[in-house]
């Protein structure tokens, strides 16, 4: 009977090490490989030149790499590019580069599929298979990062969680893929330059606060007045805003963060004077930041982006009292890469 290995990324430095010990090698080689496996990401074992023949064909003989593999690449016109990325059991997930003058950033999935059921998001119609594992993330972010320096000849600037799946529905691997970005053993990016952003699961907001995470958070909010908002996000029934301003005002209070909100106005959804005033009173307790983003349609055109004059309502409204906004122009529409458009149609 064949023996199923063990993925090796799964073992932590410690384990590492100890395996080492117990094949009678010294605790440092397995410094040596976790070095490979996460650093240089290497993706089998002979690729691991300072390490004996006899003990890669040992680590050959008990484990596996399970390397993500990025299956397709496609290229917007504004350069935005798309990976289909295929996992070692076939699924697939899609991320996004998205550059700019100034950054390249990178959009990634961490479900297969997706456990919420937003009305106006492709991915909602994708049932969730799987969480991702966290080495399933951070290889997300490599290949983006290599894409970027090859493309664009720099590396990666900043990555945001927000391709397919619910972050904090998979709390436990994206905090652990993020701790693997940050590490100098990984990639050693700042956790500033990370943003995680969640449709608002309360609970999971309180405990990102009481662990006094590092990186930024992003609410994906879209109205501020519970029927509307439990109409297109139909979760937003289970945790109704009132529980979700209480558990950002416990972030805020723990963090001094500022609190970022993507929203998105549609024509006769929220393009209101009364949906706006609702916004502002929403996100006044904290610092607030929101970002209005383009929509994109896809394709039964049930919503449909606002006009410019809805558009400038908000900008204007939202100045007035004092919070940061910006309108954000979609990237990447023609291969379907904007938000809210991954679907793994490609
Ligand atoms: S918008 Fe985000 S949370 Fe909502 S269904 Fe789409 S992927 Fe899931």
């Amino acid at each position: 009977m064949e023996i199923k290995k063990k993925d090796i990324r799964a073992l932590t430095k410690e384990q590492l090490r100890n395996f080492f010990v117990e094949q009678g090698d010294k605790a440092f080689r397995g410094n040596q490989v976790y070095e490979w496996l996460w650093q240089k990401s290497a993706h089998d074992f002979d690729a691991m030149t300072n390490i004996s023949k006899e003990t890669r064909k040992m680590l050959e003989d008990n484990f596996v790499i399970n390397h993500i593999r990025v299956d397709q690449m496609q290229r917007s016109s504004d350069g935005t590019i798309k990976n289909a990325v295929r996992l070692h059991d076939g699924l697939i997930v899609e991320s996004v580069l998205i550059p700019t003058e100034t950054r390249t950033t990178a959009c990634v999935s961490s479900q297969v599929g997706c456990s919420l059921d937003c009305r106006f998001c492709a991915t909602a119609r994708l049932k969730r298979m799987r969480n991702l594992n966290p080495d399933e993330i951070y290889d997300q972010v490599v290949a983006i990062d290599n894409e970027s320096r090859l493309y664009f000849d720099r590396p990666l600037s900043n990555i945001v969680f927000m391709g397919m799946g619910e972050p904090l529905m998979n709390y436990n691997n994206v905090l652990r893929a993020i701790d693997k970005i940050t590490s100098p053993e990984g990639l050693g990016m700042s956790p500033k330059r990370i943003v995680v952003s969640t449709s608002g699961v309360p609970k999971m907001i309180r405990k990102m606060a009481d662990e006094e995470v590092k990186f930024g958070l992003a609410v994906s909010l879209h109205s501020a007045i519970d029927e509307v908002r439990t109409s297109i996000m139909p979760f937003n029934s289970t945790f109704p805003l009132k529980d979700l301003r209480e558990a950002l005002e416990y972030w805020y209070s723990k963090t001094k963060n500022r609190i970022t909100y993507e929203y998105v106005v549609w024509k006769g959804i929220n393009d209101t004077q009364e949906a706006v005033d609702a916004l502002v009173k929403f996100c006044k307790f904290a610092p607030s930041k929101v970002n209005i983003i383009e929509y994109n349609p896809i394709d039964d055109g049930e919503f449909q982006q606002a006009s410019n004059k809805a558009v400038e309502m908000y900008k204007n409204t939202l100045e007035r009292n004092g919070i940061t906004v910006t309108v954000r122009r979609s990237r990447g529409k023609d291969i379907d890469a904007a938000c809210g458009q991954l679907a793994n149609k490609s």
